[in-house]
């Protein structure tokens, strides 16, 4: 019996574009060979409404990956592709070096999102972007080199990404750039210290003073963290860990970055942004992905004092704060507001957290299930080992069922879950019913 997707009044278009077959192959052809597609089938969705997706042939999918936890409202959500259309109609680009109203306006409302003394906003287009420009604020305010980053972190895919991203899969084997450093980090599944043992995050914290002491001058210009790891697996941190870790970090003269790409606007149910779960303040934070529901655009909110190193030469970017890409991010945050996502987020996630609890007491596969709010992940694992082979067997029949996820860890044996937050409770029941299918059929 196939499992019914909840009812949606959306009809899509008929598609008439190029058949799959015929675009795989031009693709092939003419796109950078690097790109990967997900799905031994490739997957093409032509269409999307809200938390739903339309492939080639009009059949539905439930979209829980969010392409790639970016779609943050929903998919052309019709107020931001309302906002979107208008500014477009009155001028689609206006530097930051003339007057323009909606980049002032955006950046108050913004950086009202934060606590003091996180003021100050600089737009750019993508979070590998905004992880640089952040890199360079933190040496340029301490006058320090030393960069630390976490094992099983992704940060971007340009210089300063990758050379921040600890991950083998994301790295090309050029020179690595001087001034970066990996630290032993966390994790529930695989970690050498418990989530529940006491003072977990303080001894995890430990490495953050021992690499300080023994791998650099005993100064550091900057720390970053994701407050739940993305790419590496919705994996948190126990309570503690960031304030230990930060203490170090300031201590060594460094100032902490918080990568809130995947875990900002409200996502993780419990706080706007993912650092305050941890009650932390950071000095800088970087955000993209879901700020923009799909739009490229990405930014950096800082304190005034951190902010000032920067006026000492010229600083631009095109199109950051550019009007499409401003009016597109106010309607979405506006929307954030007005809907209470965040509170949304909670209630779903809750609700997936209770379903899924429910299938690791039944399938010892599930090591793991994790994260908050509307970023979860499910880690599996057969013989004491990553369960990658049956990860991708789960994920593929997923998508038979109509039900699009994501997939992470280093190992791929992660079931990502970082839905656009308007999932209604009955696309949870969906998900949790699919879920159980696909695991009967795999055990
Ligand atoms: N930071 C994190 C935490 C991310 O997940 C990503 C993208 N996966 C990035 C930075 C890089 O963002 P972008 O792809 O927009 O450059």
């Amino acid at each position: 019996m196939p499992i019914e997707l909840p009812p949606c009044d959306h009809t899509p278009s008929p598609y008439s574009g190029p058949s799959k077959a015929e675009l795989l192959e031009r693709r092939k052809a003419v796109l950078n060979q690097g790109i990967f597609l997900l799905y031994k089938e490739p997957f093409m969705p032509v269409e999307g409404h809200m938390q739903y997706l339309w492939d080639e042939t009009g059949r539905r999918y439930l979209d829980c990956f969010g392409g790639i936890c970016t779609v943050s409202v929903g998919h052309c959500h019709p107020e931001v592709t309302a906002a979107l259309s208008a500014q477009a109609q009155l001028i689609q680009h206006a530097p930051t070096c003339y007057l323009h109203p909606t980049v002032v306006e955006y950046a108050e409302k913004l950086a009202a999102t934060f606590p003091d003394p996180l003021n100050r906003v600089y737009f750019v287009n993508s979070g590998s972007e905004a992880n640089d420009l952040a890199i360079l604020m933190a040496r340029l305010h301490t006058g320090h080199h030393e960069i630390l980053s976490l094992r099983n972190c992704y940060h971007g895919g340009n210089a300063v990404g990758m050379a921040l991203t600890s991950h083998h899969t994301w790295k090309y084997a050029v020179p690595p750039m001087p001034g970066f450093q990996h630290l032993k980090a966390p994790h529930p599944v695989w970690g050498p210290i418990p989530y529940d043992a006491p003072d977990a995050g303080k001894q995890y914290a430990e490495e953050v003073a021992d690499l300080i002491k023994f791998g650099t001058s005993g100064k550091v210009a900057a720390y970053i963290a994701e407050p739940i790891q993305g790419v590496g697996g919705a994996v948190p941190y126990p309570a503690d860990y960031l304030t230990h870790a930060y203490a170090h970090v300031r201590e060594a003269g460094g100032v902490c970055i918080a990568d809130e790409v995947q875990t900002g606007f409200g996502r993780t149910g419990t706080n706007f942004w993912g650092f305050q779960n941890y009650e932390v303040i950071p000095d800088i934070v970087v955000m993209a992905k879901s700020i923009g529901n799909g739009f490229p655009l990405a930014a950096v909110v800082t304190t005034d004092e951190i902010a000032s190193h920067m006026t000492g030469r010229i600083h631009f970017n095109t199109f950051g704060g550019d009007p499409l890409a401003m009016a597109q991010g106010m309607a979405t945050l506006d929307i954030m507001l007005r809907d209470n996502t965040m509170a949304l987020s909670k209630t779903i996630g809750d609700q997936l957290i209770a379903g899924l609890t429910l299938l690791k007491d039944k399938y010892p596969v599930i090591a793991d299930v994790r994260g908050s709010g509307l970023i979860l992940g499910v880690e599996f694992v057969q013989d004491g080992q990553p369960a990658s082979a049956f990860t991708a067997d789960f994920f593929e029949r997923c998508k038979d069922h109509g039900l699009i996820v994501g997939k992470g860890g280093l190992h791929g044996s992660v079931i990502r879950l970082k839905p656009p937050m308007c999932l209604t409770p009955a696309d949870a029941d969906f998900l949790i019913e699919v879920f159980s299918e696909v695991l009967s059929e795999l055990s």
